[in-house]
């Protein structure tokens, strides 16, 4: 809906300036400083308190942007507590910005028990777009972004991270996971042992930092880079999986072997299709295993 004056007529909450009684979820840079937007940092000048994952971290980001905004943490360990204080404050009229250390609250960071109780007292939650580091990494990993799991953090534990990776062994599409950098190399073992040694990976490390980096490649690719150089397996890391091709192992093998050597030559939809006269098979089936070929490229 379009105002007399040309202005987009905003839902509550969503225009530029800070509501009373609002909770506002605001995601904060993933490393790079600048990576924040102009409407987050309005509203955390403009609330009247920021509720954040580690006060310290984020009085760094404030002090950066000149910003006084009381702080007060919401951490894992005291966040039922914290909420319903929150909950109380926001009722009273007060207007809160909730902040994690990186990225975007609630995603793998504490928030989901705050919004939860805001949303069951009808309290106005307002989420502000910004950095997330899955998103971040996916957006340029070159793997099917169409549809996508994310997964989080795997268990540390090793017997319950093989039970976690055999559930996604079949799943078609890309699987997005966050790693720690003491876990990275026992993780990407785990997917050699239970997806396999030709299973696609990306790795994304230290997005939007110096260092930024994409690793792509099978398991033995990826752990060879990183045994390549300690400094290698420092930092942050978001480890994408390709999914299986389910199309590409009911085909027979002497057709895709055909396949893969005609798209060596000719466009894959031609090859397909010659494939697919030839064989009497689906030109479909085989443009999607062909897929595979040019993605292992
Ligand atoms: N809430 C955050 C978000 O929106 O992305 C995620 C918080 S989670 C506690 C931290 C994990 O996110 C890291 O261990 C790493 O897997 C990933 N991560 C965060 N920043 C990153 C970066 N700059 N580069 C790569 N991965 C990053």
């Amino acid at each position: 809906m379009t105002t007399h004056d040309g202005q987009q007529d905003l839902p509550q909450g969503t225009a530029n300036s800070i509501v009373p009684g609002t909770l506002y979820i605001v995601p904060t840079p993933i490393g790079n400083l600048d990576d924040i937007t102009t409407r987050a940092l309005k509203v955390l000048e403009g609330a009247d308190w920021i509720a954040a994952e580690d006060t310290r971290h984020t009085n760094k980001l404030l002090q950066h942007y000149h910003i006084k905004t009381r702080t007060m943490s919401l951490h894992d360990h005291n966040e039922d507590k914290r909420a319903a204080m929150l909950v109380h404050r926001l009722q009273d009229g007060a207007s809160v910005a909730l902040v994690s250390d990186a990225g975007t609250p609630l995603i793998s960071d504490p928030g989901f028990v705050l919004v939860r109780k805001c949303r069951e007292n009808n309290i106005n939650v307002v989420p502000l777009p910004g950095a997330c580091a899955a998103i971040t990494a996916l957006s340029a990993a070159g793997l099917p972004t169409d549809r996508f799991v994310f997964e989080g953090f795997l268990p540390a534990k090793s017997q319950a991270r093989t039970n976690q990776l055999k559930l996604l062994a079949e799943r078609s599409c890309t699987t997005v996971f966050y790693e720690a950098p003491r876990r990275i190399v026992d993780t990407v073992s785990d997917i050699r042992e239970i997806l396999g040694a030709q299973r696609q990976l990306v790795m994304a490390k230290e997005l939007t930092k110096t260092f930024e980096r994409f690793i792509s490649g099978t398991p033995d690719e990826v752990l060879a880079w990183l045994n390549e150089n300690n400094a290698h397996q420092k930092g942050e890391f978001v480890l994408m999986v390709a999914g299986i091709q389910p199309t590409s192992t009911a085909l027979p093998a002497d057709a895709l072997a055909l396949l893969q050597e005609l798209a060596e030559v000719l466009p894959l939809k031609k090859a397909a299709a010659i494939v697919a006269s030839h064989c009497n098979l689906k030109k479909n089936a085989l443009y999607q295993a062909g897929l595979s070929f040019t993605q292992e490229k």
